[in-house]
């Protein structure tokens, strides 16, 4: 590719909504441009990276056997009224009307649409077992899309499931499945980690999720350095919450204050020495619903909001657990099961914020999630110790025993890229799916569903690998794996003959390479790249042509080195 004919379209400024890394570094970079809340353009150079992720994808998923279809995009209400999910999925279903009046959905997940596939085509178990998969466009109606592609309403997931004739054979399905991903994540050069997950409201028995480590992900999880155990926090079995609070030395402490949970204890604390930016937090919490996530929604008052204002009662949100309606406000919130809420454990959200908005905050008042009372003392400053596991509130601090009976815990934070379920026959048993045994018998077909974010992992992929200039992108998923900037492209022949003789040469050798024609300074096309985050760049300047050499720089090096031109790249790169 050539720069004069590709679109590169960089920016300076990210848009002000991006609160991470990824969000900002793929809209600066020209990777993706918004076109409503979730909802994003993949622009050519966004796409570059979709394909390689899809590339990978595809390659190990047929290697494990898999067979590739396409599902549509919009599927009829009946299957999902079948399954009973019409009712239970909630509002991230989308559901749509045709002209007649009929009612449909945009797909969040595919179980209805291949079981109803499976009934109608797997006859005998002679065609078991069968395992399933598409690239697809996917609607989920996120209450809070944000951070980009990493919750976004429409993304691209691949899913695929898996139809055994019996339970032992399912397992063995998800065991393969289980391999596939991690040679999946190997080979897109990430890092990361399968943990026991929750098995929600999917159903079915047996879980694992593949964790991108990142301190910006949305997940916690706890593990094992010793061993092979490793949990998202979520997970039931793990008698678990994470809590910032304070370290030990500086302890919370209750302070009463009448009505927690209200504005005016609120504004009671400002007395406290909080920062110049920060006056005040204040944590609310949503009603509880049975076997629902809990709300949290965290609100930093500024110190420039009018107290009347929000003894007036427009903070609603205090009371509510909805938004503070001002551009001011700075919202937190995370889902959280019920009975995990409790003064301590609201803190979780809050850091990542106090983070980049408050510098050296180190006391706080939170809470007002209990009758009279708001703490004092946890830290939400930048000197945090290592995050605290509370079970079940109860003062358990990292370090605490394994539950696995050996040695102890440890916490981290992850961003859920993929997920293996062992379903058993709850889907096919609501859709009736049923094959011929071998005595002849028909019996339900046993499932698996295995699902990867493909955009998603775009996002995970910079948080993991970035730095202050721009992305780092892992070789295997880079939009180019090595960018030619000459230097006086506009001027010199003998630049220009070398940068192109190079081109030819590593396109020859299948390197994925651009050549950067765009006759700009050296500074700009520097610039870009290192934005962009191609994994190696190599530069053809006169000066250095005189001394019979081009310099290559590696995106994380520190160093160039110089590559005598007689030599090549073949063995450089
Ligand atoms: P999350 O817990 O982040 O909401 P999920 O558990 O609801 O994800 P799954 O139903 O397991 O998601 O879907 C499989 C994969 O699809 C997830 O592991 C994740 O990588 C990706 N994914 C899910 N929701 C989104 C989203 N809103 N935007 C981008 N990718 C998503
Ligand atoms: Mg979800
Ligand atoms: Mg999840
Ligand atoms: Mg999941």
């Amino acid at each position: 590719m050539r720069a004069s004919q590709f679109h590169i379209s960089t920016l300076k400024e990210a848009p002000a909504e991006a609160e991470i890394a990824s969000h900002q570094l793929m809209t600066r970079a020209g990777m993706i441009r918004k076109l409503a809340g979730g909802i994003y353009n993949y622009m050519p150079l966004g796409l570059r990276v979709i394909r390689k992720v899809e590339g990978i994808i595809r390659d190990e998923m047929q290697r494990a056997g898999a067979l590739e279809l396409l599902m549509p995009l919009v599927q009829p209400a009946e299957l999902w009224q079948e399954t009973g999910r019409w009712e239970l999925y909630g509002p991230e279903l989308l559901r749509i009307k045709d002209r007649h009046g009929r009612d449909f959905v945009l797909q969040p997940t595919s179980e209805e649409v291949i079981t109803d596939i499976a009934r109608n085509e797997i006859h005998s178990w002679r065609q078991l077992p069968k395992n399933f998969f598409h690239i697809q466009t996917k609607f989920r109606d996120e209450r809070r899309p944000r951070f980009g592609v990493m919750r976004g309403r429409e993304f691209t997931m691949k899913d695929a499931y898996s139809f055994d004739r019996d339970e032992a054979s399912a397992q063995k399905s998800y065991d393969v499945m289980y391999s596939a991903y991690m040679r999946i994540f190997e080979r897109m050069g990430l890092t990361f980690r399968a943990v026991a997950a929750d098995t929600g409201s999917i159903g079915g028995s047996r879980s694992h999720e593949f964790q991108v480590i990142a301190d910006t992900g949305e997940d916690l999880l706890v593990y094992n350095p010793d061993t092979q155990y490793a949990a998202n926090i979520e997970l039931a079995e793990a008698p678990c919450l994470i809590a910032e609070r304070a370290a030990a030395a500086q302890p919370l402490t209750k302070v009463s204050t009448p009505g927690a949970g209200k504005c005016d204890a609120v504004a009671e604390m400002l007395k406290l020495p909080l920062s110049q930016q920060v006056k005040t937090l204040a944590i609310a919490v949503e009603p509880e619903t049975a076997g629902q996530p809990v709300e949290i929604w965290a609100l930093l008052l500024r110190a420039d909001h009018d107290l009347n204002e929000i003894k007036a009662g427009k903070i609603e949100g205090l009371k509510r657990g909805f938004r503070f309606a001002t551009d001011d406000e700075i919202v937190a919130h995370f889902g959280c099961r019920p009975g995990f809420i409790g003064p301590i454990g609201t803190a979780k959200p809050v850091r990542t914020i106090v983070d980049r908005t408050v510098a050296n905050m180190n006391d706080f008042v939170c809470g007002a999630n209990e009758a009279d009372f708001h703490y004092t003392g946890a830290n939400w400053g930048r000197d945090l110790p290592e995050p605290t596991l509370v079970a079940d509130l109860r003062n358990v601090v990292a370090g605490d025993p394994s539950p696995d009976g050996n040695g102890s815990l440890a916490i981290q934070r992850g961003i859920e890229v993929g997920h293996v379920f062992y379903l058993g026959t709850k889907y096919s048993s609501a859709l009736k799916a049923t094959y011929l045994d071998e005595t002849g018998k028909p019996a339900l077909l046993e499932m698996g569903c295995y699902g990867i974010g493909v955009t998603r992992l775009l996002g995970a992929a910079i948080e993991q690998n970035h730095d202050a200039k721009g992305i780092m992108w892992p070789r295997a998923l880079a939009p180019f794996e090595v960018v030619i900037c000459p230097v006086g492209w506009g001027k010199s022949e003998a630049v220009r003959d070398e940068a192109t003789r190079l081109y030819e040469q590593l396109q020859a050798q299948g390197v994925d390479v651009l050549l950067d024609d765009r006759d700009e300074r050296p500074g700009v096309m520097f610039a870009d790249w290192e934005l962009i985050g191609v994994p190696v760049r190599v530069t053809v300047g006169d000066r250095s042509l005189k001394d019979g050499v081009i310099e290559l720089q590696g995106r994380r090096d520190s160093a160039s080195a110089k590559v005598e031109v007689a030599r090549g790249l073949e063995e450089t790169l």
